[in-house]
This record gives C-alpha cells, structure tokens and sequence, in this order.
C-alpha cells in the first residue's frame, strides 16, 4: 500500500491548459503566432504522451516552451493520497484541487478472460460533494460544495493514464506484454463523486476530450456516464453526437420506496424516467444500464423483485445488482449474495437481464466519498 501524507501542497496559480477545448488551444496558439499544426503537437503530448511539463515537449520550439511554462500548468490537481487494494486491482486516489476541495478517483483494473481483453477503468467525479442528498451515498451526505471544471475532470483521467502507462512499460520491459498491447486507461465511468448530468457542460466537454483520436483516445462505446435520473440531462444526452452508455441509477422499484432514499424522485418521478430512458434507447438504440444497489430488507425482498421487472419488462436495458457498501453512520446493510441472486432469478422471469456485482476496492473504501471523509478526519 502506498501512501503519500504529509507531501507539501504547492499549489500553481497559473491557467491549467487542461481548461482548454483543441479550438480553444488553437487559438491560443494563434496569437502567440503559431502554426496550427504546433497545436496538435501540443495536444498530442500532453493528451498521448502525457508529458507533465512543458520542458519535455522537446519537439516544441525552446521559446514556446518557455512562452507556455510562463502561461500555463499542465493540471492543478494535487495527490495527497494514493492507496491501493490487497490484491492490486484497485487503486484510489485523493486529489486536491487549487482551492482546497477534495475529490477521488479510483483505476479499477480487471484481468483477460474468455471473452474480453483485460481492461482499466478509471472512475471519475464531476463535482465536490453532491446536492441530490441520496440517503446510502457518503457523497450525498457531505452536501454540494461545487462543479468540477473540465480541466479539473480530464486531469483525473490522465493522471491514471500516466499510471496505466507505466504499468504496461514495466511490462513489456519484463516480455509478459507487447508493444502493440500497450493500452492505459481503456474505460472511463462517469461513477465517482457528484452528479455529472448536473454539471452538463463541463462533463461533455470533458468526454469530447477524453474521446478524440489524437489525445488519450478512449471511445465512446468505453465511456459511461450515470445518472441518478435527472430527466432533462436524459434527454438531452439522447441527442449528442458522441455515443456513450447510460447508466441509470434507479434503486427502487416504485415511487414510495424510491423517495424514501432519493429525493430526486419527486422532481422525477419513476414513470417519467423510464419514459426519459425509452427516448434514450430510441434515440441511440443502446441498451440502458440500470444501477440497483441493495438495502437489505429496504428494496430487495421478492416483492421488490417483480415488482422491478414489471417496471423493466420493455425496456432494453442489463440491471446490475450491487449490495450497498456500508457507509461510516447509515443504517444499510448489504444484502447477502445468495439473496441477490435469488432477486436476479425473480428479473429473469420477466426476461430483465441482470449481473450480480461484488464491488472493487471494498477494502480501500473504493465505494463512494468515503475516502474523503477519512482524510478529512486525518486533517481534523
Ligand atoms: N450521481 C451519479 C453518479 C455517482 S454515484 C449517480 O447517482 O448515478 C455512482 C453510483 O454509486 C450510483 O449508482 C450510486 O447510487 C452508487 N452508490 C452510492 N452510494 C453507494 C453505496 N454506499 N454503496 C453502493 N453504491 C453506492
Ligand atoms: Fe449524488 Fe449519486 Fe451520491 Fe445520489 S448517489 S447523492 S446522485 S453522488
């Protein structure tokens, strides 16, 4: 386990340049009176080759160089705390941001099998805090601090990309991996802390970034976003260009229960956002991901179970059943594994597809806000 504390914060106060759309590097450029092919240069090694200081971008000119280090920080993020998982697969980090807010991020990494490549997903957060106020989520219960700006969101991405980087050199240095397997960060999930649909633009910005070809190049099918089921931002996803997954996190089957632990759910109620997630699949023809964490005797006893498949029953959508992670003072306990599967058998009598979940990084407290919490208990 690897943990960096009491690491001084040196905070820049420079622009981070991570802030920048490629128009916007572009034109950035252009007034220094540079060529348009020096900014994808300049894209290419912070995004590809994810250079973490201007002084590395040796096929730059010495004095843009110069001119860039004097305007520009490559991120203003700072690591206060890394921790990885007894068994390797995870690792979490706290990071720092210019103002003092503290978010995480978490790299899950999962072994080849049969069928699928091996794969690292990063999972990201778009705000600090979260104003939804969900009853089992720690981040629901620190309330709203502030939208993550796109910088701020990219920045986490390509700090595990240099990580994942890193890996498979060592790697391909040992011959357990090729040159041609080299691959970082493959999946990016919108799953950490706050609520992207309510931080829109930044978040879609920040995924134009992650998805274009000639920086980290991840691809939209590889990019999933969840929402707790703010209608509008359904919608409005449905729309985009960039075809990502949708992952709803529904968690109850019916308005009551649904209300009682989300009090998003009187906004929205369940009727208008299966009718939200009907236009989504319309629009795109993607199947929903639909998101139910089980609260032991809250939402997940037979009743519940048909219940949710009547509700599902005509949607195209895969329910992953995840048995809630137990937060530091909340009342959940996690369903046992036998229960969820017998929920999953109750789904599939109504041809509703579903995966039993174990989550990652249980042991580093990879769930939702809790690490937080516990490194503003270290400053207390
Ligand atoms: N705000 C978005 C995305 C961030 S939360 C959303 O709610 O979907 C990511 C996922 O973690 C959501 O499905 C959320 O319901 C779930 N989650 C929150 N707290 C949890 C806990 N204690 N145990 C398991 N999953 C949790
Ligand atoms: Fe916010 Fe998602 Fe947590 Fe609900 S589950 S409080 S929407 S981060």
């Amino acid at each position: 386990m690897a943990i960096e504390e009491n690491i001084p914060i040196i905070s820049s106060n420079l622009a981070s340049i991570l802030e920048l759309s490629k128009g916007q590097l572009l034109a950035s450029l252009e007034t220094l009176g540079q060529p348009k092919y020096r900014a994808e240069q300049l894209w290419r090694a912070i995004y590809r080759e994810g250079r973490t200081s201007f002084e590395d971008m040796t096929n730059l000119s010495k004095d843009l160089r110069g001119v860039l280090s004097q305007n520009y920080s490559i991120g203003n993020a700072i690591t206060v705390l890394s921790k990885q998982s007894a068994d390797a697969s995870t690792d979490k980090i706290l990071f720092k941001l210019p103002d003092g807010e503290l978010i995480e991020t978490v790299l899950m990494r999962y072994e080849a099998d049969g069928h699928r490549r091996g794969r690292k997903t990063v999972c990201v957060s778009t705000q600090a805090g979260c104003a939804l106020g969900c009853t089992f989520c720690a981040t629901g219960q620190q309330g709203f601090r502030r939208n993550l700006t796109t910088g701020e969101i990219t920045e986490q991405v390509l700090t595990m990309e240099r990580l994942a980087r890193s890996e498979d050199e060592k790697e391909i240095e040992a011959g357990t991996r090729s040159r041609g397997e080299l691959q970082g960060v493959t999946n990016v999930v919108f799953m950490g802390m706050g609520e992207p649909l309510a931080n829109y633009e930044n978040m879609m910005e920040a995924i134009r970034i992650l998805n274009d070809p000639k920086g980290i190049g991840i691809g939209a099918r590889h990019i999933t976003v969840s929402t707790v089921g703010l209608v509008p931002g359904i919608e409005k996803l449905a729309t985009e260009d960039v075809q990502i997954n949708l992952a709803v996190s529904l968690h109850a089957p019916d308005n009551e229960t649904r209300s009682e632990t989300m009090p998003v759910n009187k906004r929205y109620p369940i009727e208008q956002l299966i009718e939200a997630c009907q236009y989504f699949v319309k629009k795109t023809n993607r199947r929903i991901f639909i998101e139910y964490v089980l609260l032991k005797g809250q939402n997940d006893t037979p009743l519940h179970a048909s219940k949710l498949g009547r509700v599902l029953k005509d949607l195209l959508c895969h329910v992953n059943l995840i048995p809630v992670n137990p937060t530091g003072e909340g009342p959940y306990r996690r369903t046992e594994y036998r229960e969820a599967q017998r929920f999953q058998s109750d789904l599939k009598k109504f041809n509703v597809p579903s995966t039993v979940r174990m989550e990652k990084g249980i042991d580093i407290d990879a769930g939702c806000g809790q690490l937080r919490d516990r490194a503003l208990a270290l400053e207390n």
